[in-house]
C-alpha cells in the first residue's frame, strides 16, 4: 500500500500523520487523521480512509499554517 501524502500537522507541523479508525456505537467504522507527534486529531470523521485523507489535506490549508513558506 502506497504511503499517502499528508500535509503537516497544523498544531506542531509534524509529519507523522496517520489515519485512525473509530468504531461507532452503531457498528460502523469512521476514519480521521491524527498526528503521532502531538496527538492532534481531525475533529471530522469520514466514512472512508480516502475521505479522511482528503479532509486532512483540505483541513490543514496553507492559509492556516504559520509557516507558509514551507508549503
Ligand atoms: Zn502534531
Amino acid at each position: 500500500m502506497a504511503h499517502p501524502y499528508f500535509t503537516p500537522c497544523p498544531n506542531c507541523h509534524g509529519t507523522n500523520i496517520h489515519i485512525a479508525e473509530w468504531f461507532t456505537d452503531s457498528g460502523e467504522t469512521e476514519y480521521y487523521g491524527a498526528c503521532d507527534d502531538c496527538g492532534f486529531e481531525d475533529d471530522a470523521h469520514s466514512a472512508t480512509e480516502g475521505e479522511a485523507i482528503d479532509h486532512w489535506r483540505h483541513f490543514v490549508s496553507p492559509a492556516d499554517a504559520e509557516d507558509e513558506g514551507s508549503f
